[in-house]
């Protein structure tokens, strides 16, 4: 179902936003060699329960935690565990709450130490088409301007689309419509109506574009292993651009001074 929010409730999504961005820079300062992905699935419960939200995926359909922390070949939904993060490794940590009955949901990779060129060249065509999504999302564009925009900036680096998972809308619930597709044609699906709050979140691979989930259940893995990137925002729907609901201000601060 699609639920066009209304000013008050957009606003309410700010908040719980506001807090995912937070946690995620909470986080960011924890990532370096030697950290497991649970200390920082730790750190990140503590801090959601500590401004009074809950973890919004902890127990959603019966996952297990508060992060998703996806290492290198693992695309999205990776489980955290007593996985050591070493020198070069990329990690995409994707972060839920629920603050006043609405959640708050996006996503960041981070590097481990220095990584090598042809990866940091993935995370910024990633974060580019993202952001190439993102200026799509006004009022009377269709979903499809947004998929267009997020593959062709992709593939214009020559990397390729996930297609087995895809951005959502986002309100009481998690997942809630439309699909938002990484990949598509302009002019095609939903029309995006003003205060419909959807996620956009490219997975965008450095080799191939098919995917495998692990035996964990959860786990989505690159079907060759190669690495894979994913960045995500919660933006609201507007008559001349798109409100974001996310800011990856707060990273980027703790970032600079690593
Ligand atoms: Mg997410
Ligand atoms: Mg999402």
């Amino acid at each position: 179902m699609i639920y066009i929010k209304t000013d008050a409730e957009v606003e309410l999504m700010r908040e719980s936003n506001l807090l995912v961005s937070r946690t995620l820079a909470e986080v960011a300062g924890h990532i370096r060699p030697g950290v497991t992905t649970l200390t920082l699935d730790s750190i990140a419960e503590t801090f959601i329960r500590d401004h009074g939200a809950l973890p919004g995926f902890k127990g959603y359909a019966g996952f297990p935690n508060t992060l998703c922390t996806s290492v290198n070949d693992e695309v999205v939904h990776g489980i955290p565990s007593k996985y050591t993060l070493k020198e070069g490794d990329i990690i995409s940590v994707d972060c839920g709450v629920i603050l006043n009955g609405y959640y708050g949901d996006s996503a960041y990779t981070f590097t481990v130490g220095e990584v090598k060129p042809e990866i940091m060249r993935l995370l910024e065509y990633t974060r580019a088409s993202l952001e190439a999504g993102a200026k799509a999302a006004v009022a009377g564009n269709r979903v499809g301007d947004i998929s267009h925009a997020v593959q062709t900036t992709a593939e214009n680096g020559g990397f390729s689309v996930v297609r087995s998972l895809v951005g959502h809308g986002l309100g009481k619930q998690l997942h809630e419509g439309p699909e938002v597709p990484n990949f598509g044609k302009r002019g095609t699906g939903t029309i995006l109506e003003r205060n419909l709050v959807i996620c956009i979140e490219p997975m965008i691979n450095m080799g191939t574009k098919n995917t495998r989930v692990g035996n964990d259940g959860w786990t989505v893995r690159t079907g060759d292993g190669k690495p894979s990137a994913h960045f995500e925002y919660a933006v609201a729907v507007r008559d001349d651009k798109a409100d974001l609901l996310t800011t990856f201000e707060f990273i980027e601060e703790v970032l600079i001074k690593r």
